[in-house]
């Protein structure tokens, strides 16, 4: 379970970003932080890896407190899809995909695509999972197009074993058309290993779809929180 106990974010320019936010993700929700650009989506979301450091109020995860001395062990149960994919374009997809190992493997050993048997495995399965073949693993990511390489990201999240991915805006840089495709990757692959998603957008119809639930944020707070049936556009 995550928890956000009042936080708050004041940028330095004194943009008030998140506005005493207090919330609550079961485990193996699919939550969706719906809002329009600017509303915070992205400040709240990296308030859980550590990228973002709260004004005030605390996240938790099972638990434990995220802070200076906790974050490197938390950072490891959490995972992220980015909106603009953040791969590594020059070198090859495998290394992409061990990428998602670091720290558990050195960051020489990840650039040098070499895989550890038990490793290339799993790269293969999660690979097949998202719709890419192992052949995909020698190309430079680079090279796929844009649906591809957010499979690849998927991928590269799952690695660890996750118990929180964070999914910001996984699919507003990608042709509408496959952005069902592919947040259905992130829920089903999030869904067989009971992993929390905290997930970003700003369509209602795909938070709908895709939500367990629904959270809306606008300049900074929550204005509904609730079942996708229960949204209306007025929210
Ligand atoms: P969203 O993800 O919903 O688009 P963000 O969390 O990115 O919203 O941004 C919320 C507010 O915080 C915006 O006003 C944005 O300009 C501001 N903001 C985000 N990051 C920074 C930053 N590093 N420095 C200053 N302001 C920021
Ligand atoms: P992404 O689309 O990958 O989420 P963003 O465009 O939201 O990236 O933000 C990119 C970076 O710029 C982030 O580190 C964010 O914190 C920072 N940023 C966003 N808005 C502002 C702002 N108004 N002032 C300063 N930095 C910002």
């Amino acid at each position: 379970m995550i928890r956000f106990e009042s936080l708050n974010k004041v940028w330095p320019d004194g943009t008030h970003a998140i506005r005493d936010v207090s919330l609550e993700v079961p485990r193996g929700q699919f939550c969706v932080i719906l809002g329009p650009s600017g509303a915070g989506k992205s400040t709240l979301l990296r308030a859980v890896n550590g990228l973002m450091q709260p004004s005030s109020g605390r996240v938790v995860i099972d638990g434990t407190e995220f802070n200076a001395r906790t974050q490197s062990v938390l950072r490891r149960r959490v995972a992220m899809v980015h909106q603009h994919f953040n791969l590594t374009n020059r070198m090859s997809v495998a290394a992409n995909v061990l990428a998602g190992l670091l720290p558990m493997v050195s960051t020489a050993r990840a650039m040098s695509g070499w895989f550890r048997p038990e490793h290339r495995e799993k790269a293969c399965e999660l690979l097949a999972q998202v719709g890419l073949s192992p052949a995909h693993l020698k190309r430079r990511a680079g090279e796929l197009s844009g649906g591809q390489q957010q499979r690849v990201g998927i991928a590269r999240a799952f690695m660890l074993d996750p118990e929180v991915v964070l999914a910001d805006e996984p699919v507003a840089s990608l042709d509408p058309k496959i952005s069902s495709d592919i947040l259905r990757l992130i829920r089903d692959a999030a869904r067989e290993r009971n992993a929390t998603v905290l997930c970003s957008l700003h369509q209602v119809e795909l938070a709908r779809e895709f939500g367990d639930r629904i959270v809306g944020m606008r300049d900074g707070q929550i204005v509904f929180d609730g079942s996708p049936e229960a949204f209306t556009d007025e929210c």
